[in-house]
């Protein structure tokens, strides 16, 4: 028969058989003697003995089950009759720590059920080890993020659809790691205050947030971090030019198939597809402005420095007012309404692409969970795994 090393220190084998369900090792532990928990003295006085039957981390593919003799003590001092402690084993657990860590393991990047099915653990039983873990993890993770944030940090909030009929959730996510910090109710802006106002994010700490253009976003910042800047995400403000643009192709009902022409920026189409976009331009004369509107704006964000990108976006802005399209007319006068923070990213060019990446980690977690009903549980699944570059790298 093998020798089996536990590699759990405080017990040792008595024996081990391997029976029709798996191993069965039998243990106790090796200290002889016990601190009371009431007073304090150590005694050696056993009071009597009891079997747990647990379960442990398998061992060549075999279930292994642990029969834990523990003995209950009587404290020679106060009377009082107590259980030995174990450090492998939360007390009324059928699980060592150890096996409830791989459980847990397990869990990330699939859903509860899936474990519970594959491992035979029973799925409440799999729940609660989950989430107890979780919340656990989420609090060390908080103390992290409170240990590595400094000064000169730049936020990003932004909103998530959580549900079909744009239910939101109002995310904030570090911009530079692209983790997420904390996921709030709706996108208001108490909602948005109540996820600023962690300790960490004091006044002096924050320099810059990104938002896209939504005023109870910028109203929130304004009010807890008045000498922060805003830059409204780049990628949000090309997106209405975008818009605006195939607003102006419906009205052209032949054109239902160039849409892909259109909106693809101009560099990245094949030879053919080019030929055939100029082929509709000339045919559509009117719509070439629009086109080219769409273009020139694209161009503006490639400026170097404030001041040529503050001429080019008001140049911007006067042609596209001047233009026979009301969806341009109406780009412009948004984009009248945010130049300020608009332009702020000439000084600050901070933009979500990094956290393109995580909003994408956290539709799969959504999608996995078929919508999660306990938006709290979402929550967390969303902090714990989506911990972007740096915190993940810390941690490990
Ligand atoms: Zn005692």
């Amino acid at each position: 028969m093998l020798s089996i090393s536990l590699g759990l220190p405080e017990f040792k084998v008595i024996k081990h058989e391997l029976l029709s369900y798996g191993y069965a090792i039998h243990v106790e532990k090796t200290e002889t003697q016990e601190r009371c928990p009431h007073c304090g003295f150590a005694t050696s006085s056993v009071h009597d003995r009891r079997t747990r039957k647990v379960r442990d981390l398998a061992i060549f593919h075999q279930p292994v089950y642990l029969f834990v003799k523990v003995k209950r003590y009587r404290c020679w001092n106060c009377s009082q009759v107590f259980s030995a402690s174990l450090e492998s084993i939360s007390p009324n657990q059928h699980y060592t720590n150890r096996f409830c860590g791989y459980l847990y393991e397990l869990c990330e990047g699939t859903t509860i059920q899936e474990v519970s099915r594959k491992h035979r653990i029973p799925y409440t039983t799999l729940e609660r080890i989950y989430y107890s873990i979780a919340s656990k993890k989420a609090k060390e993770r908080q103390t992290a993020i409170e240990a590595s944030s400094q000064e000169g940090m730049v936020l990003s909030l932004d909103e998530i659809a959580v549900k079909k009929g744009h239910q939101y959730e109002t995310v904030l996510m570090d911009a530079r790691a692209g983790s997420v910090m904390g996921m709030h109710a709706d996108r208001q802006c108490d909602s948005a205050i109540n996820l600023l106002s962690q300790n960490i994010l004091s006044k002096e700490m924050v320099q810059t947030v990104i938002l896209d253009m939504w005023e109870p976003y910028h109203k929130a910042v304004r009010s807890l971090f008045p000498s922060a800047s805003i830059v409204i995400d780049k990628y949000h403000v090309v997106q209405k030019v975008t818009q605006a643009l195939d607003q102006a192709r419906k009205e052209f009902s032949p054109l239902k198939k160039a849409r892909y022409l259109l909106l693809k920026g101009c560099e990245k189409l094949r030879k053919d597809q080019r030929l055939r976009l100029d082929d509709i331009l000339e045919e559509y004369p009117t719509l070439s402005i629009a086109y080219y509107l769409k273009e020139l704006f694209r161009d503006f964000y490639r400026t170097d420095g404030y001041n040529e990108a503050k001429e080019r976006l008001e140049e911007w802005i006067k042609l596209a007012k001047q233009s026979p399209f009301a969806s341009f007319q109406e780009a412009a006068n948004t984009l009248e309404r945010w130049k300020e923070p608009i332009l702020s990213y000439f000084l600050c060019p901070y933009t979500n692409a990094r956290i393109e990446g995580t909003n994408h980690k956290i539709k799969n977690i959504k999608r996995r969970a078929y919508g999660y009903r306990n938006l709290e549980r979402f929550r967390l699944r969303v902090f714990l795994e989506c911990t972007g570059n740096t915190t993940g790298s810390q941690a490990a």
